[in-house]
């Protein structure tokens, strides 16, 4: 048995056995990693608060037969506001989505995590443009994963570019083929997304139509470069 701290937050929790939760957890240490929590829907269970999902912070394991026992946790960072806001819930669980299909186990991804943990924090803020957050987090996913899109030379021809028309099929902006037609606006909210760091961006205002256009062709640009639908968002356009 070794002892170990992981630092992370829970993305899946699912009922096992009588009273046990089997957590998928994405930490900064060891990319995505799957932790037994013994006991936990017990009542009273003194780990029940570190076994549900959104809880960010600490995990204390120990190593068992090739598997993680929660023995301990902290609290970091509370996120089980998301909950409670049905469009918020359903973006944070998209974002999730994604940020799984990227940090695999043992592969850790630090930027990534970090990434997803403050665009978490962000929108748990009152007043949060939703549309434009998602723009950005699907772009700046795709930028950290390898896929940044082409923006001053053009996607096709290599010619250097200020085109506002940007070609999924080449990924980038291009001068030369029909793409989608977007502008100035989303032009530089996509160079910023792919240029600038960390909270940065956060910060970033676009008038309304063109974060809805960002939004769009950030949506189509990751199922793109990932090869994979991520449909957490089509679910909730389900229910409205
Ligand atoms: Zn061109």
């Amino acid at each position: 048995m070794k002892d170990k701290k992981l630092t992370g937050i829970v993305v899946r929790a699912n009922d096992y056995l009588e009273s046990d939760r089997l957590l998928t957890v994405l930490t900064i240490e060891e990319g995505s990693a799957t932790i037994k929590a013994k006991g936990v829907r017990k009542k009273g269970a003194k780990l029940a608060f570190a076994s549900g999902m959104f809880f960010c912070g600490y995990f204390e394991v120990v190593e068992s037969k090739g598997r993680y026992v929660l023995t301990g946790a902290t609290r970091l960072y509370d996120y089980s506001g998301l909950a409670e806001d049905i469009e918020k819930y359903y973006l944070a669980c998209h974002f999730i989505d994604i940020a799984s299909f990227i940090i695999m186990e043992k592969h850790p991804d630090e930027e990534m995590i970090r990434f997803l943990l403050n665009s978490l924090h962000v929108m748990t803020r009152g007043n949060v443009n939703q549309i434009l957050l998602r723009g950005i987090y699907e772009f700046r996913a795709a930028v950290i994963s390898g896929f940044a899109p082409a923006l001053y030379e053009c996607a096709v021809c290599g010619e250097k570019t200020r085109s506002t028309n940007f070609s999924l099929a080449s990924g980038g902006f291009a001068c030369c083929i029909q793409g989608i037609e977007t502008d100035v606006y989303v032009r530089q909210a996509i160079e910023q997304i792919s240029e600038s760091e960390g909270r940065a961006l956060f910060s970033l205002e676009i008038p309304k139509e063109s974060a809805v256009k960002l939004k769009n062709i950030s949506s189509a640009y990751i199922e793109m470069v990932f090869d994979r639908k991520f449909r957490t968002m089509d679910k909730l356009e389900g229910i409205g």
